[in-house]
């Protein structure tokens, strides 16, 4: 599966898919630093700064299909007292209601795969702009999800036909798009294959530096984990990236996310 990146986008849309593609909205970007406490300080100041130059301008969802396919994986154990009284315990601090509205009250994971974890495939590519670094961001910014503690952790591998998950860069979208993500789910709300899409540069041919390709892979692995876009502009969630870390709001939906079996969460 190394093919073309018109050859991987052709795969995965035979497979089907959902689709959620995050790019700029075209609003002008405000400076964060008037609403950042740590304006305060002059070299955060100027940290964030540049942070938000390049990367408050990039993301915004502009579509989403979701297709099914069938798998082996077991159905799983449907609990309505334990999915209510799950919601009723941790749904405080998390924007869970926002994540079932755009999923019409459907839940869509990973299986516990911490002692089997997906394999992940980063793609060296050979697109002007890109460096070694680029990968290393992207293995980094799974780490901050997984040790949120939810049942999934991941591996890396240099074989692509080994990989349920394809990391693959395009030099800019014409769109004012930065990133894509797209899961295959199975008959029961299983994600069971992923392919994560990341801009070497902004629609306009600037290069997205390292901390806004850090924000948006961070963003992208929210969506691969079965997350949605969270109107806090304060979560690495929000359509419009404007923060580099998850917030405790990011961290409470997934944990909740992963404490739920997939398919509907409507109970009796
Ligand atoms: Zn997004």
């Amino acid at each position: 599966m190394r093919g073309t990146g018109c050859d991987w986008r052709r795969a995965w849309l035979a497979a089907g898919l959902l689709l959620l593609a995050c790019g700029e909205s075209g609003r002008s970007a405000k400076s964060v630093a008037t609403d950042d406490p740590a304006a305060v300080d002059p070299a955060r100041a100027v940290r964030d700064s540049a942070f938000a130059d390049s990367v408050l301008r990039t993301a915004e969802d502009i579509g989403a299909s979701i297709t099914e396919t069938t798998s082996d994986n077991a159905a799983p154990a449907r609990d309505p007292v334990g999915i209510r009284s799950a919601l009723l315990t941790y749904a405080g601090g998390s924007y869970i209601d926002e994540l079932f509205a755009a999923h019409d009250s459907t839940n869509f994971r990973w299986p516990d795969r911490s002692r089997d974890p997906p394999r992940v495939w980063i793609q060296p590519s050979p697109l002007e702009g890109y460096t070694p670094t680029h990968l290393t961001i992207v293995r980094d910014a799974f780490d901050p999800w997984v040790s949120t503690g939810i049942p999934v952790a991941f591996e890396f591998t240099e074989d692509s036909t080994r990989a349920e998950i394809l990391v693959t860069w395009v030099a800019r979208y014409e769109s004012r798009t930065t990133g894509r993500t797209r899961w295959v789910r199975d008959q029961y709300g299983w994600i069971t294959g992923a392919g994560i899409e990341l801009a070497l540069a902004q629609p306009d041919g600037r290069l997205l530096d390292d901390a806004a390709l850090r924000a948006i892979a961070r963003h992208e692995i929210g969506h691969l984990l079965g997350l949605s876009h969270s109107a806090d502009e304060q979560n690495i969630m929000a359509a419009r990236i404007r923060v580099s870390e998850l917030s405790e709001a990011d961290r409470a939906t997934v944990r909740l996310v992963y404490k739920l079996p997939p398919g509907s969460i409507r109970t009796p």
